[in-house]
């Protein structure tokens, strides 16, 4: 459905996409994983229309989005990071606005009442954008990209600076969406892509460096388990004790302390629970345990697990 090859984006000498390519099929809801700067909005402007390529060609469902535009993105909803909003007009001109600027040819009051009750935004059709909530606004921008009935649509970070509840109620909306339509979502929130996507594609440097099933991700960086371990003792020999404990496969000493007490975080084989035989040794040697907790990869890990893994295929 949307076909990304050999993408490559250079501002000056620098490159921000450095030959990118992948599949997005018909009916998937893929997410796009990447650290700040990684080319995510690079990439999704690319995909849109909105920015040209150094090289690469991307193709939206047999139409080459650089030689047949109009008709590329009339398959494209695209919710860009910065929505495109009019914040004089009410949401109901807006979406007029919008309507005749995609030349929709669908009844157009029917339509925009289909998209404002999918999208819950009936009961503020009739005020100024810019007097709207950031999570009504970024329903707007929602209602905005569905116009048209396109069967692709293209989700740039549409969680930042949304409060809990309104995050919760856009990536159900996103995810209700993924059951109709073929939905990228880009972002570097690695738990919306696991909530909400079956695949994730992930980008780091303008490079891809994985995509693969979520279920399968979650295997690769779920590999050990972390926990941060508070210890009153001597640094060093703790640190030296801990890393001769079976199935733990690191340590690393924080710049944290309490008192005598000093944090480290031990990362261990995921088949192994090394909770008990921590706190005996431990205990055994006279140095109290005063804390420990299980903790997530951090998300720059994760890259760099990715990153490793696939310099080691050697691809
Ligand atoms: P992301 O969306 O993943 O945070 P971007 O696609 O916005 O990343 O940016 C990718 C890289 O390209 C970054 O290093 C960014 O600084 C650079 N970049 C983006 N837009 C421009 C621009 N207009 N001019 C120069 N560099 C840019
Ligand atoms: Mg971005």
């Amino acid at each position: 459905m949307v076909e990304i090859k050999n993408l490559v984006k250079k501002y000056g000498n620098k490159y921000a996409l450095d030959d990118i390519s992948f599949t997005i099929n018909s009916g998937e809801i893929v997410g796009f994983l990447g650290p700040n700067g990684a080319g995510k909005s690079t990439t999704m402007n690319i995909v849109t229309g909105y920015l040209a390529s150094t090289s690469g060609t991307v193709v939206v469902d047999g139409k080459d989005i650089f030689e047949n535009p109009l008709e590329a993105k009339k398959l494209i909803g695209y919710l860009p990071e910065q929505p495109p909003l009019y914040v004089d007009m009410t949401v109901q001109e807006y979406l007029n606005f919008v309507f005749e600027l995609k030349g929709c040819t669908l009844n157009k009051q029917k339509h925009i009442d289909e998209i404002c009750t999918i999208t819950k935004i009936i009961s503020v059709r009739h005020r100024l954008i810019k007097n709207l909530s950031k999570g009504y606004k970024q329903r707007v921008g929602i209602a905005q990209a569905l116009i048209g009935n396109p069967p692709i649509i293209i989700f740039d970070e549409p969680t930042v600076g949304l409060d809990p509840k309104q995050i919760i109620e856009v990536r159900n909306l996103i995810r209700n969406l993924g059951k109709t339509h073929t939905v990228i979502l880009s972002t570097h929130i690695l738990s919306e892509v696991q909530s909400v996507c079956n695949r994730i594609v992930v980008i780091n440097s303008g490079k891809i460096v994985a995509d693969e099933k979520t279920e399968n991700l979650n295997k690769t960086i779920n590999e050990n388990t972390r926990y941060r371990v508070k210890v009153s003792g001597p640094q060093r020999d703790v640190s030296q004790t801990l890393r001769n404990l079976p199935g733990v496969v690191s340590i690393e000493s924080l710049n944290e302390r309490d008192a005598d007490a000093f944090v480290y975080i031990i990362e261990s084989e995921p088949n192994i629970d090394i909770r008990k035989k921590l706190f005996k040794t431990l205990a055994d040697k006279g140095w109290p345990m005063l804390g420990l907790e299980g903790v997530g990869a951090e998300l720059e890990d994760i890259f760099i697990k990715l990153t490793d893994k696939k310099g080691k295929k050697g691809e």
